[in-house]
């Protein structure tokens, strides 16, 4: 059962709520992409904090595209979004288009004109910007502030009406030049873009600006407590500002919290865009991704992506999450609920010289070491199999339990077996290993003879199923500098055998691959034919090795 968790800004809505702040109002909160791009784990954050917290106090959610900036809306995005959000496993209250809202946002605009509270400025964007003033210096006021309401109206229609170019024309806000918050020196609020728009099509050629735009969406849609990230926060008087100098009756007030911020990978749209587009990554959808379309094929449940929003909570202050804390929270996800499977990585082939020839038995494994209930299964067994290359060693190190001549391992859920004899081919390489085995000690006969110190996996050569294995490293790593750079060997592609039953593995079934971690059946290359797996996470294993 999750634990109900509480912070800052649930401390906010108690307090609302005791003061009835919104009267009787529910506690409405909003999910606002703008549909430019895949969500990622950053977005997931956002996600939980809204959609958990309007279910803690019995309110609602809206998902709402913020699609005011017409030049890099896609409607692929869009569909994504939904998708990765009911993925995730919440349901929105509405779903809506904040570009639905530009008639009002129009008239709004319109209001504020007449109230001497905005302005046509003819000023060209680098004027604005140089009129702006910096951090210690005042800006200065715009010549055209002024200008008469009557002819900034009518202006602002031709504006709408498409007389002017792009660029030509703006409506700025009339509030404070000398203001110490830049964003309340006159903000441009509406420009102009002669571009088609995904859900408006070419009805409008002007577009209002997000700082604008946002607390208005908000207030149609009686958001109380619109929560985004801490670079909004020297934004918020202007948010303020609008929805007073528009008159609105009880307006949502925006909350700031600290976006998340992971190592080993980035999470800006624009970076994660670029990666696709000049082909670093195969798609949005590449299991290095950040993207939950990327952790969703990597093998991401949505309940581990929900348990480590959770643990992460929420603050105000920014800081770095280890990505480790993820992994963490996927395997502690699937430990209790996936089938094991053995897959042999780098196969090397062994050969039981004292087993009978043409005999092939079954021996029963359990599905998962934690629960029985979840059954066992028949794995074939023979003379000649197959194990890890790596499960041998001709000079073994201190601590290594595994194959070496004369020492004795146990085979998962077989036998102990014996290594007699390494077989070499003429460049001296490794091709086999001649072990004996002793029949006594089957596992589950109750043997209790004598212990062995290894246990390790194996494959039935007779039987082995080939497999793909994708093995996944970060996506950024940090170069000699220290600056987080892409990491240019992130995917491994290693040919494997696996036990025979993994052949009826479909798109999307996840496993545990004994002593190697879990992983998941490719929802595009995994077929009938061809069994492609990508690695989830690994296991903590016990041996580092050197
Ligand atoms: P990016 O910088 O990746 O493009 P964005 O903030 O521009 O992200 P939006 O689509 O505007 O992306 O974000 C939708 C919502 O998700 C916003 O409320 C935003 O604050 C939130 N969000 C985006 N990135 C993060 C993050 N890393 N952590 C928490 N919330 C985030
Ligand atoms: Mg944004």
């Amino acid at each position: 059962m999750a634990v109900e968790s509480t912070n800052f800004i649930h401390a906010i809505i108690d307090k609302d709520l005791e003061n009835r702040t919104y009267q009787d109002r529910p506690v409405y909160t909003r999910f606002p992409p703008e549909p430019n791009g895949y969500l990622h784990i950053g977005h997931a954050k956002s996600i939980c904090l809204n959609f958990s917290t309007a279910e803690k106090y019995g309110g609602k959610c809206n998902l709402r595209f913020d699609d005011t900036n017409p030049i890099k809306e896609d409607t692929e995005y869009v569909d994504s979004i939904e998708n990765d959000v009911r993925w995730l496993g919440f349901e929105w209250d509405k779903l809506l288009f904040a570009s639905d809202y530009f008639e009002d946002m129009y008239h709004c605009a319109v209001q504020l004109i007449k109230k001497g509270k905005a302005y046509i400025c003819d000023l060209t964007a680098e004027e604005i910007r140089q009129h702006r003033g910096t951090l210690t210096e005042p800006g200065k006021e715009s010549p055209y502030r002024d200008r008469p309401i009557e002819e900034s109206l009518a202006i602002f229609e031709d504006m709408r009406n498409g007389k002017y170019k792009d660029g030509d024309k703006v409506l700025r806000a009339k509030i404070d030049m000398s203001s110490p918050n830049i964003n309340m020196r006159d903000p441009v609020i509406y420009r102009i873009a002669h571009a088609t728009h995904h859900n408006t099509g070419d009805q409008w050629c002007i577009y209002p600006m997000y700082d604008y735009a946002h607390p208005i969406e908000d207030a149609i849609e009686q958001i109380t407590h619109s929560i985004c990230t801490l670079e909004f926060e020297d934004h918020r008087p202007l948010y303020d500002w609008v929805l007073r100098e528009l008159e609105w009756e009880m307006p949502p007030q925006q909350i700031e919290f600290a976006r998340l911020n992971l190592t080993n990978t980035v999470m800006s749209k624009r970076y994660l865009k670029a990666l696709v587009d000049n082909g670093t990554v195969e798609g949005w959808d590449d299991p290095r991704m950040p993207t939950i379309a990327g952790l969703r094929r990597r093998g991401y449940t949505p309940e581990s992506i929900r348990d480590f929003c959770d643990r992460i909570g929420v603050s105000k202050a920014n800081s770095t999450v280890d990505i480790s804390l993820l992994e963490h929270c996927i395997r502690e996800d699937l430990k209790p609920k996936v089938d094991n499977r053995m897959v042999v990585f780098d196969p090397l082939k062994v050969v039981i010289t004292n087993y009978p020839e043409d005999q092939t038995e079954e021996v029963v494994i359990e599905n998962n070491k934690e629960d029985e209930s979840m059954g066992f299964r028949n794995v074939p067994f023979s003379k000649e199999l197959y194990v890890e290359r790596d499960d041998f060693m001709e000079i073994p190190e201190k601590k290594y339990f595994r194959l070496f001549i004369g020492n004795e391992v146990r085979f998962k859920g077989a036998y102990f077996i014996t290594c007699n004899e390494a077989i070499k081919d003429e460049a001296g390489n490794i091709t086999e290993l001649r072990c004996t085995y002793d029949p006594e000690t089957k596992s589950g006969s109750g043997f209790e003879g004598r212990k062995v110190k290894g246990t390790i996996h194996w494959v039935n050569a007779a039987t082995a199923l080939p497999v793909k294995v994708r093995i996944y490293d970060y996506l950024m790593i940090d170069n000699e500098a220290g600056e987080s750079v892409i990491n240019t060997d992130s995917l491994r592609e290693v040919s494997a055998m696996g036990e025979p039953s993994l052949v009826d593995a479909k798109a999307g079934e996840r496993f545990q691959f004994l002593r190697h971690g879990y992983y998941i059946a490719d929802s595009e290359l995994n077929t009938e034919t061809e069994k492609v797996f990508n690695q989830i996470v690994d296991l903590k294993s016990s041996y580092k090795g050197k």
